[in-house]
Parts: C-alpha cells; sequence; structure tokens
C-alpha cells in the first residue's frame, strides 16, 4: 500500500487532504463520471511538484494534474485513484504582463478570464475565449487545446502558447519554446505537450502570446430556410477575403429550444441562424465587413440580416448561441455530446449525414457550434434512465465519428479523448498511429503514472 501520507512532507500537512470530503470534491469533472482518488494535494510550487511526481513515480503511484475541472471528456478525472494534484489554490498567479514583447508568462491555474482582464487593462488581448473562460485555466486550456467563440479569426490555445515549463513525471524540469517569435532548435517539445491532457508532464508555467485589442466590435444575425444554405455561405464568407472574429450556428432544433425556455421571438421556423462578430479599428473596416457578409449570406438565401447597433442588442443577438447547450435539455434527459470538427467546406454533408443518422436511429440530434473552425457540437438526445437508448445513442454516435472521420475530420476539436472519447482513437489512427502514440507515452513516463488510462493510450 502505498504511503500517500508522506505527500504531507512535501506539501504541508495544511496542503493534503484524504478525508471523504474532499476525496468527493475532487472524483467528478463536467462529465459527471465520478473516480475517486485516494488523496488530493494543492502544491505550493514547481518544485513541490516536482517532489510529488518524484516520489509517485518511485512508488509507482498514479498522479493526475487538474486545473478547475471543467473538462467534457474525464481528463482530469483518477480514473486508477491515486492523487490528485490540483494546481487552483497556489498556481494561480500572473507571473508577467510584458508589454514590449506583447507576452504574457502565467502561472497554469491563472483562469483564463483573469488573464484576458488582466491584459485588456494594458490594451493588449488574448482571444482564445472557450464557453468555460470564467472558471477553466490556462493549464487546463494548453493541455486540451481549448478553442472558443473568436477562433475563427484569431486561432485557438495552441496559436497562441510560445513556451512552457514542465514537470517530467521522473521530476525533472524542463523548458519547452522560448519567447523568441522564431525558434526552430530542436524538436518541438511545446507541441507534443499541447492538448497531451496531463498524461506526458504537469505543466508549471505558460508564456502566451498577446495581440493589440481591436477598438471596434460589432455583432450580426443571419436567418436562413435551409441549413445547407447557412453553410455555404460560412465557407464563402471565410474564403471571401473577409474574416469574422466569430461565426457560430444554431439549427432548427437548437433555435426551438432556446424559444420554448425563454420566448425570446427567434425564427423557429428557419432551418438555421448564423451569428456573426467582426472587429477593427475603424468604423469604415466594420462596415466594409459587415457589408461583405450581407452580400454573400442574402446570395445564399438569408431572409433576413440584423445588425445589432448597441450593445444591448449585441447581447440579444448572441442570447441564443450562448444559452443553447442547457436548453436542448427539453429533447432527452442525457445528451451524448461530441464535438466533432470537419474541412469547413463539408459542414453541408456533415449536418446531412448527421440528419441520416438521426433518422435511421429515431434519435432527436440538435446542433449548434463553431462553423467558422468547422467545429459542430452535436448532441444525441436520449432518455438518461433508459438502457436501450443509451445502446442506440452510442451507436449513433459511433455512426456520427466514423462519417466525420471520412469528411476529413476528426473526433474533437476542443474537448480533448480523456476518457469519454477513448473507445473512438481505433476509428481515427491506425495500428502504426497509436503505436507511435504509446511510445511517445513511454518516453516521458515510462511507469505510466502520469493520468493513467486516458486517450485510449
Ligand atoms: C459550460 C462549459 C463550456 C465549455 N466550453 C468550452 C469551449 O468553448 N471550448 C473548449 O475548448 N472547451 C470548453 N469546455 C471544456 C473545458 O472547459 C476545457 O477543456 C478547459 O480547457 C478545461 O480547463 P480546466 O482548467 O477545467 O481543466 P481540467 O478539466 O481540470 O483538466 C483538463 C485536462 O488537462 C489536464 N491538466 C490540467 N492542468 C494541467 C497542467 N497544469 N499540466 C498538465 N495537465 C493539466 C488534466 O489532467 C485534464 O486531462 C467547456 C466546459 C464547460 C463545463
Amino acid at each position: 500500500m502505498p504511503d500517500f501520507k508522506h505527500l504531507a512532507t512535501i506539501v504541508g500537512a495544511e496542503n493534503y487532504f484524504d478525508d471523504e470530503a474532499h476525496l468527493n470534491a475532487y472524483c467528478y469533472d463536467a462529465t459527471r463520471e465520478r473516480y475517486k482518488p485516494s488523496c488530493v494535494v494543492f502544491p505550493r510550487s514547481e518544485s513541490d511538484i516536482s517532489q510529488i511526481l518524484k516520489y509517485c513515480n518511485e512508488h509507482k503511484i498514479p498522479i493526475t494534474p487538474r486545473g478547475a475541472g471543467s473538462g467534457f471528456t474525464g481528463g482530469a478525472l483518477p480514473k486508477e485513484a491515486g492523487v490528485i494534484l490540483a494546481l487552483e489554490k497556489h498556481l494561480n498567479k500572473i507571473l508577467e504582463i510584458d508589454k514590449k514583447n506583447m507576452i504574457a508568462r502565467v502561472q497554469p491555474a491563472v483562469v483564463n478570464k483573469h488573464l484576458q482582464n488582466a491584459v485588456e487593462s494594458e490594451g493588449l488581448f488574448y482571444p482564445p475565449d472557450p464557453a468555460s473562460q470564467d472558471y477553466s485555466t490556462i493549464g487546463g486550456n494548453v493541455s486540451e487545446n481549448a478553442g472558443g467563440m473568436r477562433a475563427a479569426k484569431y486561432g485557438i490555445t495552441r496559436d497562441f502558447v510560445m513556451a512552457l515549463r514542465a514537470v517530467l513525471p521522473n521530476g525533472e524540469i524542463i523548458r519547452a519554446g522560448k519567447k523568441t517569435i522564431k525558434d526552430v532548435a530542436g524538436y518541438n517539445t511545446m507541441g507534443i505537450l499541447i492538448a497531451s491532457e496531463g498524461t506526458l508532464a504537469v505543466i508549471t508555467e505558460i508564456t502566451l502570446k498577446l495581440l493589440s485589442k481591436p477598438k471596434l466590435k460589432q455583432s450580426a444575425l443571419g436567418i436562413f430556410d435551409s441549413i445547407n444554405s447557412a453553410m455555404e455561405a460560412v465557407y464563402q464568407t471565410m474564403s471571401s477575403g473577409v474574416t469574422p472574429v466569430a461565426m457560430e450556428f444554431l439549427d432548427n432544433l437548437s433555435i426551438k429550444a432556446v424559444e420554448e425556455k425563454y420566448k425570446k421571438g427567434l425564427p423557429v421556423e428557419a432551418g438555421a441562424i448564423l451569428i456573426t462578430e467582426v472587429d477593427g479599428n475603424l468604423p469604415s473596416e466594420i462596415d466594409y465587413q459587415l457589408e461583405q457578409i450581407e452580400r454573400i449570406f442574402r446570395e445564399n438565401s438569408c431572409k433576413e440580416f440584423k445588425v445589432a447597433k448597441n450593445a444591448k442588442e449585441a447581447e440579444d443577438i448572441w442570447f441564443a448561441r450562448r444559452n443553447v447547450s442547457q436548453c436542448i435539455n427539453i429533447y432527452g434527459s442525457k445528451k451524448l455530446n461530441e464535438d466533432i470538427t470537419v474541412p469547413r467546406a463539408s459542414l453541408p454533408d456533415l449536418l446531412a449525414k448527421i440528419s441520416e443518422i438521426a433518422k435511421k436511429y429515431n434519435v432527436v440530434v440538435p446542433c449548434f457550434g463553431h462553423t467558422g473552425d468547422g467545429n459542430v457540437h452535436t448532441n444525441v438526445m436520449i432518455d438518461g434512465e433508459n438502457a436501450a437508448q443509451l445502446e442506440i445513442g452510442h451507436k449513433a454516435i459511433t455512426e456520427i465519428f466514423k462519417a466525420t472521420i471520412e469528411l476529413g475530420g476528426t473526433l474533437s476539436g476542443e474537448h480533448g479523448i480523456g476518457l469519454s472519447k477513448a473507445p473512438f482513437m481505433n476509428l481515427a489512427f491506425s495500428k502504426a498511429e497509436m503505436e507511435l502514440f504509446r511510445s511517445i507515452k513511454r518516453a516521458f513516463d515510462p511507469n505510466n503514472i502520469l493520468n493513467p488510462g486516458k486517450m485510449g493510450l
């Protein structure tokens, strides 16, 4: 039996817990699955993390890093019990905002929104804005390569990471990447650590690229009779020379769900709505972008195009998108939700295929998401108490994954693999590719102590 209490000698008794309350508080994430750890430790520093990992490695104790626990695929769940390495208590500081180099250096448990607010007060801008931005941490964002509404124009977390510090399972501390814009020396260790879901190393410091904050932004909404024409409008807009910050969609089922719950006067007969935002520094830039988008939307049978004239109208335009996720439960007590992603021009084919699969299995599948980057949140709605429905739901999801892969897409655009999607990895990767992943895992973590049982490894 491992001596978990030894960890208290590293972090101090006040940062070590094995009581029921703590084990229960750290046994779940946004998947609502539960796996109880053996203990929870709150490291105070990188040096604590190094000593904890060294001890766990020597005694082959599983250890799972945890940011805010907002992950949708079970990444922070201690599948094989062991230690929860909870970073949120002490490692939550912004270490530096370097205005001259437009860079921020942060500890891993800085909350995304706190960083955004801090850099914006200096006239700078950190674009990745997952919907969980009020609580998810930068360490969690890097470990899942989180995306957000602004990804259509600015990209995802990966596009802003310049350097990392991390602790390997044997306790060694490494640096990956540099503050420099260019760096081609050595293998791209940083690239391997991004989206590694806490399976290779514990990230202890992150250096992020910042941009200048655009002075102006404006939102608009397009209403379409058919989802197909909305999807055509998306990729035509994105390749038109105008790059909207966001290009989000709700299908008919999603629109109806929000309307049923909130009675906002949404167009319940529409096949789809597209919600978009543009930004820039000059009013003429904003006007030009909106004119182009309106033209392309109307060429694709958009029957109404509304531009928000003030902050209140912008809020109203975004309301449906921000609230849709919790509204679709009108269709079933459990949603099997996936964040599949395809090359943008394949969106019409993907959505047609999902509709076919929904009919075949007689399930309701509302879809919404980040069409600007080809990322669809697809939700197979079932009665969670009904085992037969659960089985049907899983069959439908498997077919949706297969269709996505056939269209050149991926199992996950932003939520990662974790536990939830591990069974599907063999649909997306060949034996040789999976073996390469396993050999990378062995190179970092030969004793398989770090977040074992994840990513199908
Ligand atoms: C309502 C809601 C909306 C969401 N919207 C979005 C969205 O728009 N876009 C999006 O991408 N995601 C979204 N998510 C999913 C989730 O918020 C992201 O995956 C986020 O990046 C997780 O951050 P976290 O701090 O909660 O990490 P956790 O859930 O605690 O951990 C996630 C993974 O990262 C690992 N990890 C955490 N910190 C470290 C570290 N320092 N070193 C090594 N490994 C580490 C963990 O072991 C785990 O595998 C949403 C979740 C919710 C609940």
